[in-house]
C-alpha cells in the first residue's frame, strides 16, 4: 500500500475556511507528520483504522490513548447501547453513577470517594482546586514539561494565558529530588499539593520512568510538609494496572485522576480521592452540561470490570515488549540503533544520534504510507485488540522503513 490522501486534503482545505487552524490541538498536522499522517478518518474496527481515502493502518496510537480494549469493542458497544435504551442523559444522574464510584472505590486501594467529568482537564484542575480548597495553600508543584490539560495554569501553549493564571504553579524537575526539595523549602508552608504523573511522557522525547528512590523521596517530603499528592493518571491509568499506575510505579496518591482509557472510547473521567478530603471535594464546585451522563458511566463500569477479568496490563505489556523487540532487531538488521522504551504497553522509539527526531519522523512518515501509524513525537499505546499477527505485520513493515531510513542518512 502507498497510500492517497487526497480526501483528506479536501476536507482539509474545507476545514481551513470554517474551522480555526483546520484541525487544531494534537491531532493538527502541524502537531503529526504533513501529509504523511491522514488528516480525516472515516471508521476503526479492533487494531485498525480507516481513513476517508479507504487506506486501513494498524494503529499504535489508540486515538491518543482511549481505545483500550479495542475499537468498536463488542461488550462496550453492548454496555453502550444497553443504558442508552433506556435514555442517557437526564435531569438527575442514573444508579449506574453509584454502581461505578462504588466500583473504582473498591479497586483503587486508596480510594473512599469518586466524581466524574468529561475530559482530562476537567478532573486535574477540579483535583488542584480540591487540594487548595482542603489546605487553605495556593500554590502547586509540577514537572517541568509534564502536560495536566489545557486550561491556563497548565496549558503548554501561551496563547491566550496570563502571567497571573499561573502565579502560583511552580516546577521542579522529573527524577530531580533536589529540585522538588528546593522548591517545598522556598515556600514553607505555602504549597497544597505536587501534581505528578506515574511516568513522565513529554511530547518530542523519550518516555522517562521513575528512578529509584524518586517517588519515595517525593512521598516523604509531602508528608512532612502536609503536601497532597496528586497523580495524573489520565494517559496510563488501566493500561499499567489495573488498580491504577500508583500500583506499578509504588506512590500513595491523595487524589488520582483518570480519563483515557477508562471508557474505551466513551468521554468520561474521574477523580477518586481519600477520605480526608471529602469535605473539601464536597464544597468544590462540580459539573457540566453532559457531566452525569449514565452512557458513558455504563462503559467505563464495563471497561474497568473487563481490564481486572481480562488481565489487560498483563496482556498489553507482552504485546508491547513483542513489538519494541522486533523493532529494535529490525532496526539492528538494517545497521540502526534504536532504543525502545518502557513502559510496553505505552511504547516508544528513539534513534542514536537523532536530535531533531528527523529519523523518527522519516521513519513515521515510511510506516504511515505503508499502513501502520507510529507518532514520531508522542508515546505509543498498545491496545488488548493488537494480536500478535497485526504486531508482526507492523514489524515487517517497519524493517522495510528502517532499510530505506539507513540508506537515506547514510548517504
Ligand atoms: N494529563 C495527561 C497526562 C494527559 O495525557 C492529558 C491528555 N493528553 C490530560 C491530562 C488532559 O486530558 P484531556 O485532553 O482529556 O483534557
Amino acid at each position: 500500500m502507498s497510500s492517497n490522501r487526497q480526501k483528506s486534503l479536501e476536507l482539509y482545505e474545507r476545514a481551513v475556511s470554517v474551522i480555526p487552524a483546520g484541525v487544531y490541538g494534537h491531532t493538527s498536522p502541524a502537531a503529526t507528520l504533513p501529509i504523511a499522517f491522514p488528516y480525516y478518518a472515516e471508521s476503526a474496527e479492533g487494531c485498525t483504522f480507516t481513513d476517508v481515502d479507504g487506506n486501513r493502518y494498524i494503529d499504535f496510537m489508540c486515538a491518543y490513548g482511549p481505545i483500550l480494549l479495542g475499537y468498536n469493542h463488542p461488550e462496550i458497544e453492548a454496555a453502550a447501547r444497553e443504558e442508552k435504551a433506556r435514555g442517557g442523559l437526564y435531569n438527575h444522574p442514573a444508579k449506574v453513577m453509584v454502581e461505578l464510584a462504588e466500583l473504582l472505590t473498591e479497586r483503587i486501594d486508596f480510594a473512599d470517594w469518586a466524581v466524574f467529568g468529561k475530559n482530562g482537564s476537567d478532573m486535574t484542575t477540579w483535583a488542584l482546586q480540591v487540594a487548595r480548597q482542603h489546605t487553605g495553600r495556593k500554590k502547586v508543584l509540577t514537572v517541568k514539561g509534564a502536560y495536566h490539560g489545557v486550561d491556563a495554569w497548565t496549558n503548554p501553549s501561551p496563547g491566550g494565558v496570563i502571567e497571573e493564571d499561573r502565579l502560583h504553579i511552580h516546577h521542579f524537575s522529573w527524577n530531580d529530588l533536589s529540585s522538588f526539595e528546593q522548591q517545598v523549602n522556598r515556600y514553607p508552608g505555602e504549597i497544597a499539593a505536587v501534581m505528578l504523573t506515574p511516568f513522565h511522557h513529554p511530547a518530542f522525547a523519550a518516555n522517562v520512568l521513575p528512578g529509584e528512590g524518586f517517588f519515595e523521596g517525593i512521598q516523604k517530603i509531602c508528608n512532612a510538609n502536609d503536601i497532597l499528592i496528586i497523580l495524573d493518571d489520565i494517559r496510563c491509568g488501566f493500561r499499567l494496572h489495573e488498580a491504577g499506575s500508583h500500583k506499578r510505579f509504588p506512590i500513595e496518591p491523595d487524589m488520582s485522576c483518570y480519563c483515557k482509557a477508562l471508557g474505551n472510547g466513551y468521554p468520561i473521567s474521574a477523580t477518586v480521592g481519600k477520605d480526608h478530603l471529602q469535605a473539601a471535594a464536597g464544597k468544590v464546585f462540580l459539573t457540566g452540561s453532559y457531566w452525569s451522563d449514565a452512557v458513558s458511566m455504563a462503559t467505563a463500569k464495563r471497561c474497568v470490570e473487563l481490564v481486572a477479568e481480562l488481565n489487560i496490563p498483563e496482556k498489553l505489556n507482552t504485546l508491547g515488549k513483542r513489538l519494541i523487540t522486533g523493532l529494535e532487531e529490525a532496526a539492528a538488521n538494517a545497521g540502526l540503533k534504536v532504543t525502545g522504551h518502557e513502559p510496553y504497553a505505552m511504547p516508544y522509539l528513539t534513534f542514536e544520534d537523532d536530535p531533531d527526531l528527523r529519523k523518527m519522523q522519516r521513519f513515521s512518515e515510511i510506516c504511515a504510507n505503508e499502513g501502520v501509524i507510529f507518532h514520531p513525537h508522542h508515546n505509543w499505546f498498545i491496545s488488548a485488540a493488537h494480536t500478535t499477527e497485526a504486531i508482526d505485520d507492523a514489524i515487517e513493515i517497519a524493517s522495510k522503513a528502517f532499510q530505506a531510513v539507513a540508506s537515506e542518512f547514510n548517504s
